[in-house]
């Protein structure tokens, strides 16, 4: 699952060819999708009913349920159990469907193959709308208000499985396993597929499959199921399903120490503090609400008030010719951010141009090795990313473009603090705003937000969205959290700008016309703190912009720069440029239980990490928040409720706050 310093690429699709009644065949894999009789109807004997679905949703003791897929091909499975989902009565748990597919089917194929059931249109419509491009890596898409949230790996099941193992948390209560015939692909059954799926399950959690090979059977036997055959579907005589027994154990890791593993798991809260009205913050409130926890918001002056108060911030990725944990964090984020705000505009939540508009964004880039590396590698996923020349960047923006570059679609320009408020509005949470500098004080098994000499809230969980205050908490501030300063400029609209139609990057940003100005900028100066607004920042937002526009620079010219409005924030970035999110470690303790790794950083110490017992932490997000935030704040959520993360492993710890002090031990430095 580490691709670091591979080349970047995305996944191959599924290579397909279709039958004369319009079901897709694999040619990869020479085997139908589904049932030559019914499609639906096998879905439901085999995968459904075969996992006493939708019964057990209504005897379900847990918020959510769990169902886990080898093989998402057609979506068919997982429309049926949608289907289901939405006709069962309430009360019934939110559903968690993560799916892993190493070929997906392209946009078109996935149209074409669900055209075929009618009955299914109007969900088909709506998964379609959320697909995820093909870009390596996991994807959460969110629906029916986010109660159920289906987890697209786009990965081999081989690796994603024993990733997804490896934190040892039982997550699934129900197991789909599909994936071809076991003859025509053996890779999907395989003993060590079968453990990581046993290592997976939640007491109690069943498994349906089509085939009824024995050696499948024996293979499921040995990682700990009961296994019954019973009638299959049309032609298929038999088929499996049964349940977790007794776990067989998981080979344990032998490369990694377990830091990232919490050595207590926490009882999942019903309410929760969240500190800081910011884009972290708001974000974190509402995925928390999402999941039917009340949520108390505390915010120490008003919503959107310091590093999120910018007038218009450009929903930003950056493409690169390797994999690392930054470039696959900036695009999976962004694919993320971008249908979330599609959705909030879809909805009403938001409005399109008084709220911001994904009208798409340029990317300047003068790195022609890159682009020629990555012309290639972005065949098939325009959706998400485009080369474009000068010319043709010229006719997309509305303005002249000197330069080549990087097209995004899905972007655009939003108001921080227009989603802020949007975020908020849900009966769950309760917002105080004002409240001076707050601290959190544990007592009791609970966290004390304490201001003014007063209790403002108390709960069992909290989580810091404080941006550059964070480390002004004694419990935090360890962290190597740096203020950058940046300064933005509001340029009143310009002819030359007026037919500006989408978002334009270049060694700053501008963003097409508010109420009749631009927000450009930004300036950047790591651990300076000035908040006054300079005229010489003003010139240098000036002087960028002319130099990637260059056909505009005398209008640019005659602005006076004293006279210009502007604003300035200060962004929190980590030494890294990733954001920090995840569990507040308990610092002392993580030092004494990982000093081994001063003498010898490879050192494997198979000990979990100690944390504050319900202490979170969403910061760091730089100039990116509007980007990164949506998926971090489902990354926190599902982490305190106990549900599959939204990213693999290696990118979790690569986020994770912990991480910092490993670093340093590793590097003998604390
Ligand atoms: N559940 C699907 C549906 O509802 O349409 C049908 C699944 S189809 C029978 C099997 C799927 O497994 C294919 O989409 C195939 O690409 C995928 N697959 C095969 N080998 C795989 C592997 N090693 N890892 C992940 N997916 C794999």
């Amino acid at each position: 699952m580490n691709r670091d310093n591979s080349p970047w690429r995305g996944v191959t699709p599924a290579a397909l060819h279709w039958s004369e009644s319009r079901s897709p065949l694999s040619d990869t894999f020479d085997d139908i999708y589904y049932s030559q009789d019914n499609g639906v109807e096998e879905s439901r004997h085999v995968y459904l009913h075969g996992n006493g679905l939708p019964q057990r949703w209504q005897r379900h003791s847990r918020n959510h349920f769990c169902i886990g897929e080898t093989g998402f091909g057609t979506g068919l499975n997982f429309l049926v159990t949608w289907q289901a989902w939405r006709e069962s009565p309430e009360p019934r748990p939110d559903l968690h469907y993560l799916s892993i597919e190493k070929h997906p089917l392209t946009r078109q194929d996935l149209a074409r193959a669900l055209n075929g059931w009618p009955a299914l249109a109007p969900l088909a419509q709506t998964l379609l709308a959320a697909y995820p491009a093909l870009l390596a890596g996991q994807h959460r898409v969110l629906l029916d208000d986010g109660r159920v949230r289906l987890d697209l790996w786009w990965e081999d099941a081989a690796t994603a499985l024993p990733d997804l193992a490896s934190r040892a948390q039982p997550l699934v209560d129900a197991w789909y396993l599909d994936g071809f015939s076991p003859s025509c692909n053996p890779s999907m059954w395989t003993t060590q597929l079968f453990q990581a799926a046993a290592t997976l399950c939640q007491p109690g959690a069943s498994f349906g499959t089509f085939t009824a090979a024995g050696d499948v059977r024996r293979k499921l036997t040995d990682a700990g199921f009961t296994v019954d055959k019973v009638a299959g579907y049309g032609r298929k005589r038999d088929c499996l399903r049964g349940v977790i027994d007794v776990k067989a154990a998981l080979p344990s890791d032998t490369k990694r120490s377990p830091w990232d593993i919490p050595d207590k798991t926490l009882v999942r809260p019903k309410h929760v503090i969240v500190l800081g009205g910011g884009l972290a913050g708001c974000a974190t409130a509402a995925a928390l609400a999402r999941r039917g926890m009340s949520v108390t918001l505390l915010e120490r002056s008003t919503l959107a008030g310091a590093g999120s108060g910018n007038d218009q911030g450009v929903l930003y990725t950056r493409l690169s010719r390797k994999h690392s944990a930054l470039a696959d964090f900036a695009l999976q984020s962004f694919q993320f951010a971008s249908t979330f705000y599609r959705r909030m505009f879809l909805m009403g939540e938001l409005i399109p141009q008084r709220d911001g508009d994904l009208c798409g964004s340029f990317q300047q880039s003068d790195d022609a090795k890159e682009m020629a590396a990555l012309r290639d590698a972005l065949t098939g996923l325009e959706e998400l990313a485009q080369i474009l020349d000068a010319t043709e960047a010229s006719g997309l923006l509305g303005i002249d473009q000197p330069s080549a570059g990087y097209w995004y679609p899905g972007s655009g320009w939003l108001r921080p603090g227009a989603v802020c408020r949007s975020l908020l509005m849900h009966d769950n949470i309760e917002v105080m705003e004002n409240c001076g500098e707050v601290t959190l004080h544990r007592e009791g098994g609970q966290w004390l937000a304490l201001a003014k000499g007063q209790t403002l809230a108390s709960a069992s969980c909290a989580v810091v969205a404080a941006g550059t205050e964070t480390t002004s908490m004694p419990q935090l501030n360890w962290l190597p959290l740096q203020i950058i300063r940046g300064q933005i400029t509001q340029l009143p609209t310009a002819r030359a700008f007026s037919t500006l139609r989408a978002a334009l990057c270049h060694q700053g940003y501008i963003a097409p016309a508010w109420e009749g100005t631009h927000s450009i900028g930004a300036t950047f100066n790591i651990g300076d703190d000035d908040p006054a607004l300079r005229t010489s920042d003003h010139s240098d937002n000036l002087a960028k912009l002319a130099d990637a526009v260059p056909s505009c620079r005398d209008e640019l010219q005659s602005f006076d720069t004293g006279a210009l409005k502007g604003r300035v924030g200060f962004r929190c970035a980590s030494p890294d440029y990733l954001p920090t999110v995840g569990p507040a470690p308990d610092a002392d303790q993580f030092l004494n239980d990982f000093g081994a790794l001063r003498k010898n950083a490879k050192h494997l110490i198979e000990r979990r990490g100690s944390y504050l017992p319900g202490l979170y932490l969403n910061a760091a997000h730089g100039s990116r928040g509007l980007t990164s935030t949506p998926i971090a704040a489902e990354l926190l959520a599902s982490m305190i409720c106990q549900e599959p993360l939204p990213f693999s492993r290696t990118l979790s710890r690569a986020l994770s706050p912990a991480r910092f002090i490993i670093r340093d031990l590793s590097r003998n430095r604390i």
